[in-house]
C-alpha cells in the first residue's frame, strides 16, 4: 500500500470533511488520510483521529493542550499541533499528495494558498479563499504547476461540462441556485427569520455559515467569484438561474447553441470522489438521482429584491480591486451575528453594503495588505452592527 496517495483533509470534522471521508472510506486502497486540521471541535477531532490514525492531527484555533489530552485519550498516536500556522504548514508536506480545502471562511486562504504554492493537487471546497485571494491562489498554481479541482457542486459540474482544454466555443457558463429556504417566503417575514430556520436548507446539509448564505444567495454571489477566478471568466458570462431541485448542478453553453450540464442528486461525495479520482472515476456509496421520481426541472430568473446579496456580489466583482475581500469580510461578519441573534436576517445585506461604501476598494498589494483590509471590514462591521437598531 505504498504508493497510496496522501491526503491532508483541512475541515476533516466539517460536512464537507464528513463527506470527503466517506468517499477516502470506499477506497482505502488508493488514499490514506495523511493529516486533518480542525477548528475548535476538539472531542469531533478526538472521535476522527482515534479511528482514523492519521499521522498529523492540528487543531486551527482554541485550545491546544485540552485538545492534545483528549486525542490521547482516545488513543490517536500521531503527531499533533495547535495554530493557524501549523494547518498552513499540512498544506506544504512533502509527503501529501493532496490538499481538501474544507475550512470554512477567509480562515482557509493561508492554507489553499500555500497548497497552491507547493504544487499540490488541491480539491477546493472552501470557496472564500477564492473570493478573497483568487489572483494570488490562482497565480501560486500555475507557477508550481498545482492542479486546483473545484469540490463546490456548480463549479465541479462546469468542470466536467468544459472541454478538455481551454475553453475555445464556450459562450457562458450558468450556475445553477436552489433559492433556498426562502425563495417564496412573504417578504414582510424575512425580518423575523430565526437562525433555525435559515439552516434548514431545502436540499443540502451543509455548515451553518454555508447555509445562512445560501439563504441571502450570498452563497450564490460568492460561487460567481469564485467561477470568476476559476475559469477565467468575466462577470458577463457568468449567469445565475434559480433551479429548486438541485439536479442540474450547472451547465456550460457552447457557441453553436449547445448546453452541456451535469446532474445528479444533491450529494457532495460525488463532486468530491470526481475530483479525488480526476481522471478518472471512482465507484462510490451515493445518494443515487431516481430518474423515475423526477417530476419536473424548473428554472426561473433570481429575484433581485429578495436576494439583495447576490446583486452586491455581482458589483463588488465587477468593481474589481479589492471589494470581494470586503464583501466577505463584512459578510462573516453579519453571519455570524445573525446566527448569535445579534442582527436581523433582513439586515445583513445593509450590513455588507454599508461596508462596501465605506471602505477603500483599490486593489491591495500583496497577502499582507489583504489580511489588513480584512481586518478593516470586519471592525466597521461590527461597528455598524452594534449601532444597527432597526
Ligand atoms: P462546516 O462548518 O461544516 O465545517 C467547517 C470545518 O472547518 C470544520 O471542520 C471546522 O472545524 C473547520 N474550521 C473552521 N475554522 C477553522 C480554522 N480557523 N482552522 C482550521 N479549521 C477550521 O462547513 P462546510 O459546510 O463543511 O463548508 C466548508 C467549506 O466548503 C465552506 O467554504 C463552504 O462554503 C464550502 N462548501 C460546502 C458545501 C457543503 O455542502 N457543506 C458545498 C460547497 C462548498
Ligand atoms: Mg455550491
Amino acid at each position: 500500500m505504498a504508493d497510496r496517495l496522501k491526503v491532508a483533509l483541512l475541515g476533516a470534522t466539517g460536512s464537507i470533511g464528513k463527506s470527503t471521508l466517506s468517499v477516502l472510506a470506499d477506497h482505502p486502497d488508493q488514499f490514506e488520510l495523511y493529516a486533518v486540521a480542525a477548528g475548535s471541535r476538539a472531542d469531533a477531532l478526538a472521535e476522527l483521529c482515534a479511528q482514523w490514525q492519521p499521522s498529523y492531527a492540528v487543531l486551527g484555533t482554541g485550545d491546544g493542550r485540552a485538545t492534545e489530552q483528549a486525542l490521547r485519550a482516545a488513543g490517536f498516536r500521531g503527531q499533533f499541533a495547535a495554530g493557524a500556522d501549523a494547518v498552513v504548514a499540512l498544506a506544504a508536506l512533502p509527503e501529501v499528495d493532496i490538499v481538501v480545502s474544507a475550512v470554512v471562511g477567509a480562515a482557509g486562504l493561508n492554507s489553499t494558498l500555500k497548497a497552491a504554492e507547493s504544487g499540490k493537487r488541491i480539491l477546493l471546497a472552501n470557496k472564500e479563499a477564492l473570493v478573497v485571494g483568487g489572483a494570488l491562489v490562482m497565480q501560486a498554481a500555475r507557477k508550481s504547476g498545482a492542479v486546483l479541482l473545484p469540490v463546490d457542486s456548480e463549479h465541479n459540474a462546469i468542470f466536467q461540462c468544459l472541454p478538455a482544454q481551454g475553453m475555445a466555443g464556450v459562450e457562458q457558463i450558468w450556475l445553477t441556485a436552489s433559492g433556498g429556504p426562502f425563495r417564496e417566503l412573504a417578504l414582510d417575514k424575512f425580518a423575523s427569520v430565526t437562525p433555525e430556520q435559515a439552516v434548514q436548507h431545502p436540499n443540502w446539509r451543509m455548515g451553518a455559515k454555508i447555509s445562512v448564505d445560501s439563504a441571502t444567495m450570498m452563497n450564490k454571489g460568492l460561487e460567481v467569484i469564485e467561477a470568476h477566478y476559476l475559469f477565467e471568466l468575466p462577470a458577463e458570462r457568468i449567469g445565475v438561474v434559480v433551479h429548486p431541485q438541485s439536479v442540474v448542478h450547472s451547465l456550460v453553453e457552447y457557441v453553436d447553441g449547445s448546453f452541456l450540464a451535469q446532474l445528479g442528486a444533491p450529494d457532495m461525495r460525488t463532486p468530491i470522489a470526481h475530483a479525488l479520482g480526476w481522471p478518472k472515476r471512482l465507484a462510490i456509496q451515493r445518494q443515487r438521482l431516481d430518474l423515475w421520481q423526477l417530476q419536473s426541472l424548473s428554472f426561473s430568473r433570481p429575484d433581485a429584491g429578495r436576494f439583495p446579496c447576490l446583486g452586491l456580489a455581482f458589483e463588488a466583482l465587477k468593481a474589481g480591486g479589492a471589494a470581494p475581500v470586503v464583501l466577505n469580510a463584512a459578510n462573516e461578519v453579519a453571519v455570524q451575528a445573525f446566527l448569535e441573534r445579534r442582527l436581523r436576517f433582513d439586515r445583513i445585506p445593509a450590513s455588507v453594503n454599508a461596508a462596501l461604501s465605506a471602505l477603500p476598494l483599490a486593489s491591495v498589494p500583496d497577502l499582507a495588505g489583504l489580511w489588513a483590509l480584512d481586518a478593516e471590514a470586519r471592525r466597521f462591521a461590527e461597528q455598524w452592527i452594534a449601532k444597527d437598531l432597526t
